[in-house]
């Protein structure tokens, strides 16, 4: 009875996990077709200095409105993307796109655009990242690419190559997610990064988490010798904001500020923002 028992448990477990890999496979299929018919959009999510309390840069987050699954999350696709060498193809648009919008905002504001470990492995990367440049018109200057430690523990000297020649175009790197892989600080040795992005699980607890903002407190203090900013990512209360900011974060990002939303929306309170800065004109 007992192995009867357990091998009905196997069975329903291997149908669990063939129900599973089923699904990756036509989600994988839907992937390929769902390019090729542009279904993707890219949503842009403001990062605000805290300093001036101005959007300064955003991260753009590719979104796909599924027509019979509805809105698909990233976390769900993209590892589906990287297996599949999808990245590439899906990456490749992310950037072009992203570079195309931010072209057009009325403020020069950067645009953060993430980046997997395989097209980090890929020898025309820069190419890619130039030409997106190219034909946008964006200045080196406003783009950042986010990197995360596995990313850079997965790749070798042809990839520091390839982020050193990307850095000395002008463009930002940023060490996403940061705190939640291995940590080994010799990253921030050998790849010259320029802001450090806290992973939003440590901001989650504040203002309660001491252990939290103790270690908040020490990035900000190990940032600041290295000569990096310092984003907390995933910022949804006030009272994790003036936490934030007492801890010394150069910026946050999170859904006390706004969630990932349209370029047209970017624009619209770019504008409004301007407006604002801007001393009223005296009546003549
Ligand atoms: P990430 O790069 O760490 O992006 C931040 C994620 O946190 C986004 O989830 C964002 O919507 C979410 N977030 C921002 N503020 C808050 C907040 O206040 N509270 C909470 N609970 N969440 C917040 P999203 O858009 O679902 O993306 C998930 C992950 O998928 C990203 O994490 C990134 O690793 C990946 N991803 C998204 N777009 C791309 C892309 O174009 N290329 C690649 N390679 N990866 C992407
Ligand atoms: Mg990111
Ligand atoms: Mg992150
Ligand atoms: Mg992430």
């Amino acid at each position: 009875a007992a192995r009867a028992a357990g091998g009905d448990r196997a069975v329903v477990f291997d149908a669990a996990m063939e129900r599973g890999a089923e699904d990756d496979r036509a989600l994988e299929q839907d992937l390929r077709d769902g390019l090729r018919r542009g279904e993707f959009l890219v949503f842009y999510q403001r990062q605000v200095d805290l300093a001036t309390d101005l959007i300064t840069g955003v991260e753009a987050l590719v979104r796909w409105p599924h027509p019979v699954r509805g809105f698909v999350s990233p976390a769900k696709f993209i590892p589906i993307a990287e297996r599949t060498g999808l990245i590439e193809a899906l990456g490749a648009w992310v950037l072009r796109q992203a570079c195309h919008d931010a072209a057009g905002w009325p403020e020069p504001i950067t645009v953060s655009v993430n980046l997997s470990a395989i097209q980090l492995s890929r020898g025309d990367l820069v190419a890619t990242v130039f030409d997106a440049l190219t034909a946008s018109g964006l200045p080196a200057e406003r783009l950042d690419l986010e990197l995360t430690e596995s990313l850079l523990m997965e790749n070798d000297g042809a990839a520091r190559d390839r982020l050193d020649r990307l850095r000395a175009a002008g463009i930002g790197l940023s060490l996403d997610d940061f705190g939640t892989g291995f940590s080994s600080l010799s990253y921030l040795r050998t790849f010259a990064i320029d802001k450090l992005k806290i992973d939003q699980s440590f901001v989650r607890g504040l203002p309660a988490d001491r252990p939290a903002a103790a270690i908040i407190a020490a990035v900000v203090s190990l940032a600041g010798n290295l000569g990096l900013r310092v984003n907390a990512e995933g910022c949804e209360t006030a009272e994790q904001l003036a936490q934030l900011k007492a801890l010394g974060c150069d910026e946050v990002q999170g859904w006390f500020h706004g969630r990932p939303e349209p370029s047209a929306l970017i624009v619209q309170s770019l504008l409004e923002q301007r407006e604002r800065a801007m001393p009223a004109v005296a009546e003549a």
